[in-house]
Order: structure tokens, then sequence, then C-alpha cells
């Protein structure tokens, strides 16, 4: 059981105002609330070990450099990769999609198929187009239907041995809808394709077990995982990470040198051009240990219990429709509101304290699929309570009322 009460005692910034209403943060799906034991890890860093990592023998860069070592076992142990160097650690989820479509360019044919859900975060959707530019590869889509669920019947007919690449969230973050990325994968791989999984909404929910997933890549950022901004991590199996051509050249990602020849470092340091945000690795180490503390198991069942109460009362409200109706979601309510423009709705849920996300949600692909131009979406994480639904819902009512 998870004591909400004491957990919102660890996040400072629940504490503060907005507009003089105390604030219901819901925008968890754009980025999560921080710790204050993560503050003082950042805190600590810069306080009393700040130093470049893997090249001084001095004291605090060896600190600096075993501490970060240390973050990276604590991404590996808790995602259970075979290998700490199949983790790299990148700024992020972005970043890390980018490492790889860009290393694959030396890797496709004209002709080539790429297979991405209709259901992507753009991010898992231009770098792609860019690659396909880049090599007269094609892309194919797996598309959506009304409840915001892949069609996995076209999914499977669109596999042959053109295949040789396939991208899926294994959450998404417009809607919240939980993919089948079991059967995606392993369909993939019965013909010889790679998958790549967007983990940047799952993650905060859901610990994947990496080796039991069997997916060949699977990003996340640490930022919505109670972690700071500008980090996150791109798992790789050893043999593709090995395949792949550095993505930037620079320090710290070579072996030697010179004019004539450099040679590359080996994993994951091949993939680490330059210095990295070295405290903000450090600081996703101590927010994953933060949230194995709280248990994911008991932020899974809290969460549901939320994402039920306020799928239930927002049903109450005349005019309102929920997009993103899958059985299997995480705590993501998309909706909009009969003649209300989403954008305006959000601006009065703002006056009133409430923090929700308006707009497409970096996913067109989904409006245009509902012909709509955004949503109202609200996200929820552990350390939200149904007292705060209750205000969301007296707050959305009120802006009803304004606004028609
Ligand atoms: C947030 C998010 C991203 C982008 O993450 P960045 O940290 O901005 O790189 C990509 N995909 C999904 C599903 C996301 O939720």
């Amino acid at each position: 059981m998870l004591n909400v009460d004491k957990i919102r005692e660890d996040f400072p910034i629940l504490k503060r105002t907005v507009h003089g209403k105390p604030l219901v943060y819901f925008d968890n799906a754009a980025t999560s609330q921080t710790p204050q034991i993560v503050i003082d890890a950042i805190v600590d860093y810069y306080s009393n070990y700040n130093a470049n990592i893997h090249r001084g023998v001095h004291t605090l860069s060896q600190e600096a450099t075993d501490k970060y070592e240390e973050a990276r076992i604590k991404v590996q142990k808790h995602f259970n990769a075979k290998e700490a160097y199949e983790i790299i650690l990148t700024a992020g989820t972005t970043h890390s999609i980018n490492i790889v479509a860009s290393g694959f360019t030396t890797l496709l044919n004209e002709g080539d198929e790429l297979i991405v859900s209709a259901l992507e975060h753009h991010s898992n959707i231009v770098p792609w187009q860019m690659l396909c530019e880049k090599t007269g590869a094609i892309l194919k889509v797996i598309p959506m239907n009304e409840e915001g669920s892949l069609d996995m019947k076209t999914y499977h007919q669109l596999l042959n041995t053109k295949t040789k690449l396939v991208f899926c969230n294994h959450v998404s973050n417009a809607l919240g809808t939980v993919n089948p990325i079991e059967e995606i994968i392993e369909a993939a791989h019965k013909i010889g394709a790679a998958v790549l999984i967007d983990g940047a909404q799952a993650t905060p929910h859901i610990k994947p077990d990496l080796q039991k997933l069997n997916a060949d890549f699977y990003v996340a950022s640490a930022h919505k995982l109670c972690g700071p901004t500008g980090v996150g991590f791109l798992y790789g199996k050893q043999e593709w990470l090995e395949k792949l051509p550095p993505y930037q050249g620079g320090g710290e990602m070579i072996a030697t040198v010179s004019f004539k020849k450099t040679t590359y470092a080996g994993l994951p340091h091949k993939f680490e051009a330059g210095t990295p945000n070295i405290c903000g690795g450090i600081a996703f180490g101590v927010a994953l240990d933060y949230m194995n503390a709280v248990g994911f198991e008991n932020i899974a069942t809290y969460e549901d219990e939320l994402l039920k109460y306020g799928t239930q009362e927002l049903l109450k409200i005349e005019g309102l429709r929920i997009y993103g109706t899958s059985a299997k979601k995480t705590a993501v309510i998309s909706f909009n509101i009969d003649g209300i423009h989403p954008y305006d709705m959000g601006a009065i849920l703002d006056k009133l304290g409430v923090a929700v996300r308006t707009g497409h949600h970096c996913a067109q692909p989904i409006m245009d699929y509902y012909k709509i131009p955004g949503t109202i979406r609200a996200s929820f994480s552990f350390y939200n309570t149904k007292k705060e639904i209750d205000i969301f819902i007296e707050s959305v009512k009120k802006a009803q009322i304004m606004l028609s």
C-alpha cells in the first residue's frame, strides 16, 4: 500500500500555489515532479564533487566517475539489461532514437521497409522519416482504431522479408494505450526485423524486464521518472550496438586519435561523445532508487484507481468525450467537451490552479485520425490524490459554464 500523504511530503513543488490556488499538477505525462532526494543529489554533486569523468586522476574526478558508472548500473539493474555497457546514457528519448535512426543510414538499402505505429510521438516518427529520405527506405504505418488501439491484423500483414525495422511506443503519451509490444517484437523477429520500443511513457508506470521483452532497442527519459531533464538512456543489444556506427564524434568516444586514423572506443563510450550530463545521470539513478522504494506494483495499482475514478467522474459531464478507451491503459485521460476549444479550457484550468496539457501532444497523426485539433489531457502520477481529481472536475465544470 502506498502512503500518499507521506509521499507528497517528498515533493516540495506540491506545496506551491498557482494564481492563489493550491497547485493540482496533472501534466505528468509531459514531465514528472522531482522528489527532495533527487534535488539533494543534484546539490550534493555541485557542492561536493563536481568534476569531469573518465579523465582525471584526482579525487573529485574519481568520485564523479564512480557515481556516474554506478548510475549506469542502476539503470541496467532496474530494467534488467544483460550488460551495463548495453546502457548508453543519453540526453533522453529523442536523442536515443536519433542515435539509432542515424546509425541505420549505413545499414539500409533503397526499397527496405520500416514499420511505425499510428500512435507515435513525433520523436518516434520524424527521425525515421529523415532516415527514409536519406536511404530510399519506405515507411509503413500500423493503423489505429476508434478506441485508440493498434490494428494488429494489419501489422501482421505489413511484415515481410523487406521489413528491416519496427518501432512503436510501449505506452501512447496522447491516449495512454498500452501497446501489445510482446506480440509486435515476436512477430518482427520471426522475419528478421529489429525492434525499437519507445518506453518514455511506460517507464513511469511499468518496470519492463528487457531480457524477457527481447526488444533490440528500448529508450526512455529520466524526467518522466522523477529524475531531471536532459538525461535518459538507450538500451541496445550488444550485437546491435556493435553493428551501429557512432552518432557523434568527439572526446570520450575514441580509443586513439591521429590524423591518419581514429579508432573508436568500445561500448558504451562509443555513443557517449563529449562531456555528458554527469549530474543528471547520477540524479537519474537516485530517482530510480526512489521509485523502487515506492514500488512499481503499488504505483500501478494506485494510479489505476485514480484513472478509474477520474474517468468515471469526467464522464458525468455533459458533452464530454474521452479519446483512448482501450482496456489496457495508464493513467492518462485525453478528452474534449462539445463546443469548447482545448486551449481555452486549459487556460481557465490554469487560473484555477490545475495544470493539464492541451494540444496535439506531439502526436498529430492521432489527432488527424479523430479529426480534432487537439485534446485536453490530464495525466496522473502516484503523488496525486482523489481529492485533487475532485478539484479538477469542479474546475472543468466551472470552465464549461464560463465558455458556453
Ligand atoms: C515524452 C515522450 C517522448 C520524448 O521524450 P523527450 O524526453 O522529450 O526526448 C517520446 N515518446 C513518448 C511516448 C513520450 O511520452
